[in-house]
């Protein structure tokens, strides 16, 4: 199965074309926003038509300038509540939060025990990933190693962009070649990318979470 996530917008110049093909091949995805885009009217309007078409909307920290785990505890709290303050108008449960990886990469920089503490008590998902194909990096050729990942594992989270130069440009053409193969897109988050479901602590957390004591 394959599960996709778009992170880091919403985008005026992206996020409309990502709808419209998502709604052409009836798939169902999440959205992983900044919040300090879903802060500005525009970027309100589009998470919220999102959110309206069915996909699921998560926090991605409000700057998205450093992994909360190289943040001070005043900080990591600052990106999660920022973001959680620009999402209010949402009415999704569980609600879902992602942290920023830096290009991908997971490890005990992504949380701050602070955060975590707050992740627990709010009843949150945390949602990783487990394919990371660079759309970001190689907007012309992520999708032949995104099918070749996909075809790999049982069930893949995929992390595309939703942002300038990254996977819309063939994003219609991953999603027919998907369907092609039978392989079957589903909303759902595997286990093993949730370590954290409805607050409840199911994964190793230690394993991302920063040991700092500030
Ligand atoms: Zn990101």
């Amino acid at each position: 199965m394959v599960t996709l996530s778009f992170d880091n917008g919403p985008e005026p110049e992206v996020t409309p074309g990502v709808l419209e093909t998502l709604a052409k091949h009836a798939v169902k995805a999440s959205f992983f926003v900044m919040g300090r885009k879903v802060a500005t009217a525009e970027g309100r309007a589009l998470a919220m038509r999102a959110s309206a078409e069915g996909h699921w909307i998560g926090n991605h920290t409000y700057s998205h300038t450093k992994p909360l785990g190289e943040l001070d505890r005043v900080r990591a709290l600052y990106e999660f509540e920022q973001a959680e303050q620009s999402l209010d108008w949402l009415d999704q449960r569980p609600r879902l939060f992602r942290p920023y990886g830096r290009a991908g990469k997971l490890g005990k920089h992504l949380l701050h025990p602070a955060v975590v503490e707050k992740l627990v008590s709010g009843k949150y998902s945390t949602v990783l990933w487990n394919c990371v194909p660079g759309d970001w990096r190689d907007p012309e050729g992520w999708m032949p190693k995104a099918l070749r990942q996909c075809r790999s594992r049982e069930w893949s989270l995929v992390v595309l962009h939703d942002q300038p130069g990254a996977a819309l440009k063939h994003l219609d053409h991953f999603l027919t070649a998907l369907k092609q193969l039978d392989v079957p897109i589903v909303q759902e988050y595997p286990d093993d990318c949730v370590p954290i479901r409805d607050g409840r602590i199911v994964g190793p957390i230690e394993t991302w979470t920063s040991s700092r004591a500030d």
